[in-house]
């Protein structure tokens, strides 16, 4: 070969190694451009699904995501936090990498300050993560069960101490056998006050917040006469007639026990609060929007426009005589209250001293279970049902 040709040949192919050697060099120290990792990334999604107000602070004190309660609430203003005390606590856990919660006051104009409580966690990289709630809620379920539980032991005391003086009264009265039979008596009505106060306390503190998860098909006949059994040797003893009326056929959706209870205070508020002789009358029918209502009518004493709004109050008690002579608590209506507001149903009250009182407890409606009534039953729909005499 010409050696012209052969030194050419020898570069051309030294050049190419020379080439394809520094391609691959280049290509071996420049991979591929790969996106910068966000540290917050998928973050962002789980703290704007977060009910509670909830911010990641970057290591500038800024903002890198939050939702719409902490925009809201003012715990984020603008990119910055937007409480100085929760700025305060997040610096502190970014510099010591532990965990901390705080109580924070924060001030309002013309307002008590907000109650509010913060729990701050470190993230790493300088980002720290807070959440913060509101506590106005929790403090003022606290507040009820503080003063539902002063007043109870309060009106406890009452029957307690007349137990004590009746009891020291019998001590006295040991030769006197007629003194002694009527103390004794008024113990055990003392006795059997306190033991109503005491079930009615109990019953009161398991309604609260307790609904029914699960809710039965509860037939409102059935309900009805449960709750005038119950009442019936009351009405006797006060030569009260107890009558229903409306719509048969009728079920709502709910727990049969708390229902019956509801009723049934009703009806003896009814008895109660009737003169001698007097009319308690229980009907029932289909309401507006998929509900039924039970009313409970007496043609008794009847009830102040102003007390009217106060009579579901726990321990509130129009006339107190009237009330302690029938053995009343002040808990009946709030308990009928409680048991309403758990079925998602309401409690309502018309009322006119001298002419007497109408209370309507309306529940969600449930669809008759199947299979249909028997025509017998089926063809009592719309008709008055009986009435009973005591
Ligand atoms: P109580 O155990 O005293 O009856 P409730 O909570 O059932 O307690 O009722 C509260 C108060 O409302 C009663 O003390 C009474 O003054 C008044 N009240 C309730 N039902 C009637 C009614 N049907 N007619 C007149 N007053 C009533």
């Amino acid at each position: 070969m010409d050696p012209l040709l052969t030194a050419f040949l020898g570069a051309l192919v030294g050049a190419l190694g020379g080439w394809v050697a520094s391609w691959v060099v280049r290509h071996r120290a420049d991979p591929e451009p790969v996106p910068e990792a966000d540290p917050v990334g998928e973050l962002r999604e789980v703290v704007a699904a977060l009910e509670s107000a909830a911010v990641v602070v970057g290591s500038a004190d800024d903002v890198r995501a939050t939702n719409e309660s902490a925009l809201t609430e003012g715990v984020v203003i603008g990119d910055r936090v937007g409480i100085p005390g929760l700025l305060d606590l997040v610096r502190q856990v970014r510099r010591t990498g532990e965990p901390a919660s705080v109580h924070l006051e924060v001030p309002r104009a013309g307002r008590p300050p907000r109650p509010l409580a913060a729990r701050v966690l470190p993230l790493g990289d300088g980002l720290v993560f807070a959440v913060v709630d509101d506590r106005a809620p929790g403090l003022r379920v606290e507040e009820a069960a503080r003063d539902f539980l002063a007043n109870s032991t309060h009106e406890l005391k009452t029957p307690i101490g007349a137990v004590m003086l009746l009891a020291e009264a019998v001590e006295q009265a040991a030769d006197d056998p007629v003194a002694v039979r009527r103390f004794s008596s008024r113990i055990q009505a003392e006795a059997s006050r306190l033991g109503q106060l005491v079930a009615q306390i109990i019953q009161l503190s398991r309604l609260r917040g307790e609904l029914p998860r699960r809710p039965d098909v509860v037939d409102v006949d059935g309900l009805v006469r449960q709750a005038l059994d119950r009442s019936r040797s009351f009405a006797e003893q006060r030569s009260i007639t107890l009558t229903t009326g409306g719509t048969s056929g009728l079920h709502v959706l709910g727990d049969a026990a708390q229902l019956v209870t509801a009723l049934t205070n009703l009806v003896q508020n009814g008895v109660a609060y009737s003169d001698q002789r007097g009319r308690v009358v229980v009907t029932t029918r289909q309401a507006d929007a998929g509900a039924v209502a039970i009313a409970v009518t007496d043609n008794g004493i009847g009830i102040a426009p102003d007390d009217l709004e106060r009579v579901f109050e726990r321990f509130f008690r129009v006339d107190y005589a009237r009330s302690r002579e029938t053995g009343g608590t002040g808990l009946g209506l709030s308990i009928v209250a409680e048991i309403a507001e758990g079925h998602h149903g309401t409690i309502d009250v018309w009322s006119k001293p001298g002419s007497g009182s109408t209370f309507t407890l309306t529940l969600p409606a449930a669809p008759s279970p199947a299979p249909t009534p028997p025509p017998a039953a089926a063809s009592a729909a719309g008709t008055p049902n009986q009435e009973e005499h005591p």
